[in-house]
């Protein structure tokens, strides 16, 4: 059966002009992400990986190339459509939390069904669901400062999946994190992925963290130089 190509990236390059220096961030990059892969983005500090993240969570414009989400090429997207695109298809995971700290834990995790216009009951409803599928449904009136790092991070994963995106991104979840919790955010990644066919792109430096990918595409100086 062929798989269904999640993202293309095209001959993607993204420069950043420091004075007079040109710092080629990424420098011709292409690759494919299959439906249901669990891709880690991997490579020394500097080689390029959040700008490669960046581009493919259209939080940034590319010098050139392109990123091609389902299907959907996002370079002739004008900022609306893009914004629009984001919001529907992707969901974010960063190092910091952030997570609203007057909001409860579930409060946090539907707010972007609220701000989508989803009734508040609907809303609720989902966001209990979403905070059982990753352990925290007995934290769910908690606010912020009242749960460990670990358990924020899972809120902030129950909100970035609260949607049902297309396909999931996350920039170094697990580096605030001690090694007990980073392992079981891992866990609850891999499980994302296997149990409820959740695509992921992660972006990591550690080396412990390549058993849980299906696939690993190493980058260095702004180039693949493995793609395995
Ligand atoms: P990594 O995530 O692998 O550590 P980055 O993607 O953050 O690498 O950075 C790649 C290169 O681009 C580095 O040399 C970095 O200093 C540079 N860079 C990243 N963002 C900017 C920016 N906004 N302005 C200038 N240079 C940047």
């Amino acid at each position: 059966m062929k798989r269904k190509v999640k993202i293309e990236v095209v001959n993607l390059k993204k420069y950043y002009t420091l004075g007079k220096t040109i710092v080629k961030a990424l420098n011709g990059v292409s690759f494919k992400v299959y439906e249901g892969e669990f891709i880690g983005i991997m490579g020394p500090s500097g080689s390029g990986k959040s700008t490669l993240l960046y581009q493919i969570g259209l939080l940034d414009f590319p010098t050139e190339g392109k990123v091609i989400i389902d299907g959907v090429d996002t370079s002739r997207m004008d900022e609306k459509t893009r914004c629009e695109f984001r919001l529907k298809k992707l969901g974010f995971v960063f190092q910091q939390y952030r997570l609203m700290p007057e909001l409860t834990a579930l409060e946090n995790v539907i707010l972007p069904l609220i701000m989508q216009g989803v009734e508040y009951e609907k809303a609720v409803k989902r966001g209990m669901e979403i905070l059982e599928r990753v352990g925290l449904k007995k934290r769910a009136h908690h606010y912020p400062s009242e749960l460990s790092g670990g358990e924020q991070q899972r809120v902030s994963i129950a909100r970035a999946i609260v949607n049902n995106p297309s396909i999931l991104l996350a920039d170094e979840p697990t580096a605030n994190l001690d090694t007990v919790s980073g392992t079981r955010i891992m866990e609850l990644f891999k499980e994302l992925n296997e149990k409820h066919g959740q695509t992921i792109v992660m972006v990591s430096h550690e080396p412990e963290h390549e058993k849980y990918f299906s696939r690993i595409i190493y980058i260095k100086d702004g180039v693949i130089v493995n793609e395995g």
